[in-house]
């Protein structure tokens, strides 16, 4: 049976992670997303089961919570978001930024994974975001908003929530 676009979304971004992008340092990175490519593939409905969707669930939170390096965060996360209709920053917002809490927290670039591309400086609707070219940007919190459109568009996983 075909699959729904969804879990094909979340395939291709599984397979290209698997096979060029993992490193394999972290075991939950590392057979977290194998499994969750496997969930996903083996299912012969258009969605996964509910079980299945649990599994897939908890597995994308294990390597969220657990990954070393920004670029498996991001993928458990996009993944999970793919599967749920969300963008991966609707998602990160939703977990982690609860209502009261929401002050505490704020967004911050890791200088090590920032390619300085310039992309979330563009999208920032605040322009709370400042650098130079290949060099790591920085956001100035007393701009942000939280809005999480800058973790939306880094393709290096340059961008966490932190308490
Ligand atoms: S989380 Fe990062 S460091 Fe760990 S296995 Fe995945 S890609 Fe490698
Ligand atoms: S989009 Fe990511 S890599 Fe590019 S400048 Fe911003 S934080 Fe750095
Ligand atoms: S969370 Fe929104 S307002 Fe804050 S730096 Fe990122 S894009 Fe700008």
């Amino acid at each position: 049976m075909e699959k729904a676009p969804e879990v094909l979304s979340a395939l291709k971004i599984l397979d290209k992670f698997t096979s060029d992008q993992c490193c394999g340092k972290c075991i939950s990175c590392r057979e977290g997303t194998r499994q969750m490519q496997y969930l996903l593939s083996a299912s012969d409905t258009p969605t996964p089961s509910g079980l299945d969707m649990h599994m897939i669930t908890l597995l994308g939170n294990l390597i969220d919570h657990t990954a070393r390096c920004g670029l498996g965060k991001s993928i458990a996360r996009q993944v999970l978001a793919v599967l749920e209709g969300k963008s991966e920053a609707e998602r990160v917002i939703e977990e982690y930024l609860p209502g009261p809490y929401q002050e505490l927290l704020f967004f911050q670039i890791d200088p090590v994974l920032c390619k300085g591309c310039s992309k979330c400086a563009r999208s920032c609707p605040t322009n709370a975001i400042h650098g130079v070219i290949k060099q790591p940007y920085v956001i100035e919190h007393d701009k942000c908003i939280k809005c999480g459109t800058c973790m939306m568009n880094c393709k290096f996983g340059a961008i966490a929530i932190k308490d």
